[in-house]
């Protein structure tokens, strides 16, 4: 517990939502009964409900990328897949990692990795639809939940995110940084019977494209 409370909010922020969400629909109710005057009551809700959005946020936010984070992405991804199975839905799942990333950091400085997974991050998101979710997974790997999309489909926005993110050119304090991604992605397929299997499926084949020389896309 006592460690909880040191992490830094926002940074490791790792409520779970749900509970949050269960406490909000109380707070109406806890505060009418509090005893301050009436006429405070109302701003005081007022003021717990826009805490209450900005720590929703925080929880479900990476604050580098300003993308969802890894715990969004776990709830995102069971729901999705389960979502796909019953609704005979076409389902496909990307994991993106940044090639030599390591090298970036070492060679430039770790401000200039950080600039380029901000601008990885927003050419991921310009890539998809708005109907698709986009998450910074770990350090420098990305997910990707491509809905109502089978795989064939999936990889023509992952080949064209692949080749803008090769050809642009990212400059920090004046050098140039070469940047290339691999892209692992699979479909939620009869085969794949578990959302464990689902991510597997994609993290195996990320390795085949890192295997096979990188920045390119595999799968299975
Ligand atoms: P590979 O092509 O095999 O993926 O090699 P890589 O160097 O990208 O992979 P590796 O896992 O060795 O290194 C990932 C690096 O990402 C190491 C870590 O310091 C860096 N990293 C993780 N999170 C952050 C971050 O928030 N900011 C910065 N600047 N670097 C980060
Ligand atoms: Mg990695
Ligand atoms: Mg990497």
């Amino acid at each position: 517990m006592e460690e909880r409370r040191e992490k830094p909010l926002g940074e490791n922020f790792d409520f779970p939502p749900s509970v949050l969400d269960e406490i909000q629909k109380n707070i109406e109710e806890i505060i009418l009964n509090f005893d301050i005057p009436d006429a405070n009551k109302f701003d005081v809700i007022k003021k717990i409900n826009f805490m209450y959005s900005q720590t929703r946020y925080m929880s479900v936010t990476d604050p580098l990328t300003g993308l969802y984070n890894r715990r969004h992405f776990e709830e995102c991804l069971e729901r999705e897949f389960l979502r796909a199975k019953r609704y005979k839905s076409d389902l496909s799942f990307a994991i993106i990692d940044i090639d030599f990333f390591k090298n970036v950091n070492d060679t430039y400085g770790h401000s200039a990795g950080d600039y380029v997974l901000k601008e990885v991050a927003y050419y991921i998101l310009q890539t998809f639809r708005k109907t698709d979710m986009v998450f910074r997974y770990g350090g420098e790997e990305f997910a990707v939940i491509i809905t109502e999309t089978p795989l064939e489909k999936a990889v023509i926005p992952l080949e064209r995110l692949r080749k803008t993110i090769e050809d642009y050119v990212f400059r920090y304090n004046g050098n140039q940084i070469d940047v290339t991604i691999s892209i692992g992605v699979c479909e939620a397929d009869d085969n794949t019977d578990t959302v464990h299997k689902l991510f597997e499926n994609a993290d195996k084949a990320l390795y085949k494209a890192k295997e096979n020389g990188r920045n390119q896309i595999m799968h299975l």
